[in-house]
């Protein structure tokens, strides 16, 4: 499992939240986070295509908004 977005393949285009302007990419969030696993394994509901993909690998990014100072959070879904 690799994440697109981590790996170069894919940019995140994500707005902000707040003010609606383009977010900068900070990277994997749990790089923050301390002693989690980077690996979580949570229910990813926002894209679910069939009904046996219920969980799926996602890496979160850390979003920053330069326009606001607003930082959020978005999920990747990863490649096998
Ligand atoms: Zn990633
Ligand atoms: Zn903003």
């Amino acid at each position: 499992m690799f994440c697109p977005v981590c790996n170069g393949m894919q940019l995140l285009q994500e707005s902000c939240p707040s003010c609606g302007g383009s977010v900068q990419d900070y990277g994997r969030s749990s790089d923050f986070a301390g002693p989690y696993a980077p690996y979580e394994q949570i229910e990813f509901d926002q894209h679910q295509t069939s009904s046996n993909m219920q969980n799926q690998f996602v890496c979160k990014h850390l979003l920053f908004c330069p326009s606001c100072g607003q930082t959020s959070e978005t999920v990747v879904a990863e490649y096998d």
